[in-house]
This record gives structure tokens, sequence and C-alpha cells, in this order.
């Protein structure tokens, strides 16, 4: 599957806010945000009127980046997303939060979405005991999600977990740090999924 791999901070500076792409270094002074929250190129800094739709269209950027994923896989989720019963934004950030990347990135297995997504990718991970190597595999309720044995003991996930030591785990997932382990509750509801994205105006523009 097809990821943007321009520079990662460049995006943040496009939503004028922290989207945490970066793992350690999104909480250390050096993030550019700190320094220079313009929008980048050299129109950055000039402050012009958004319009409605532009504000629909920064929504939708932003989610998509956050999560890490291109149009034609987030038009995707949004489809699905419209034809289940609920309210469509919310079912959209549901099916996003119950990727694979995303929930070992909740669950402090990786220190960006975008790490974790290489350790699936790398097939480190197992669900339910069978290894999965899709980032987008999508989890259910009960749905156990572990690094592999042999992979335990890896440097790697030293550092990971003292980098996520104090991240705080969503109460619809169980973490199970020092076994690499973890477990999913429940599907979350919209006030447990910590995202600064405005969804219905994402619903807004695609529905135009
Ligand atoms: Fe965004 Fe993190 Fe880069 Fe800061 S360091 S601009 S939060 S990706």
């Amino acid at each position: 599957m097809a990821r943007y791999t321009g520079p990662v901070c460049r995006l943040c500076r496009r939503e004028g806010e922290k989207l945490f792409l970066k793992g350690e270094k999104c909480a250390k002074n050096v993030c550019p945000i700190n320094k220079r929250p313009t929008a980048p190129g050299q129109h950055g800094t000039s402050r012009k009127k958004v319009s409605e739709y532009g504000q629909q269209l920064r929504e939708k950027q932003k989610a998509k980046r956050i999560y890490g994923i291109l149009e034609t896989q987030f038009r995707h989720y949004f489809e699905i997303a419209e034809r289940t019963p609920g309210i469509t934004g919310e079912n959209l950030l549901r099916l996003l939060e119950m990727r694979l990347d995303n929930t070992m990135f909740r669950m402090g297995f990786g220190r960006s979405r975008t790490e974790a997504r290489q350790i699936v990718r790398h097939n480190l991970v197992t669900v339910n005991g069978k290894k999965v190597n899709i980032p987008s595999y999508q989890l259910r309720t009960g749905d156990i999600v572990q690094i592999r044995d042999k992979s335990k003991t890896l440097q790697r996930f030293k550092d990971v977990l003292e980098v996520t030591d104090s991240r705080i785990i969503p109460e619809y997932l169980t973490s199970e740090r020092e076994q690499l382990r973890g477990v999913v509750n429940a599907v979350p509801n919209r006030d447990q999924i910590n995202i600064p994205v405005r969804e219905t105006l994402i619903v807004e523009l695609y529905s135009k």
C-alpha cells in the first residue's frame, strides 16, 4: 500500500498544529511547530480567511495525516462508514482506530503510528496467535495483539517501551507492556477517541 514518504513535520506545519507523527521528537523542544508554526512554502505566513470548503478539506487532510492514510484508502473507509448503521463520522473514526497499526501505537508498542506500521509489516506481530503483517487489518472486540515471542527480546522494543512508558492507554484497550501483549476490550465510542479532528466536516465534504 502506498504511503506518504516526504518530510513529516511539514504536514504538521501545514495543519498548524502538532499531529504527533514522529514519536519522541514530538515531545521535545526541537519540534518545528514550536519554532515555526507557519504553513510551509513561500506563502506560509500570509493569513487568509479559510472558506467553509477549506475547513472541511483541512479536517480531512488532518485525519489522513494522523493515521498515515492516502486518499483512495481514506475514501474507502468513508464508504464503509456510510454503509454502517450509526453516525457516519464516528463510524469513520472507529474504523481508523481499529486498524492494527493504530492499535499497536495506542497500546504503546510503537513510538509513532509509522513505527507501529513498520513493526507489523516486518512480521513481528500476531493477532490471536496468528501472524498478521497487514497494517490496515481491522481488529474486533476480544482480539489479542502480541509481539512474536522470538522478537520480544529485541533492543528495539526496550527502546520503544522506554519512550511510551508514560502513554495513557485508552480504556477500551488493555496493554500488558512487560509481555508486549494487548487486548481489544471494546470498540471505542467517540469520547474515547483522542484525536483533534471534527469528523462532521469530513462527512460534509464527501457528501457534496
Ligand atoms: Fe509534528 Fe512531531 Fe514533527 Fe512536531 S516533531 S512537527 S509534532 S511530527
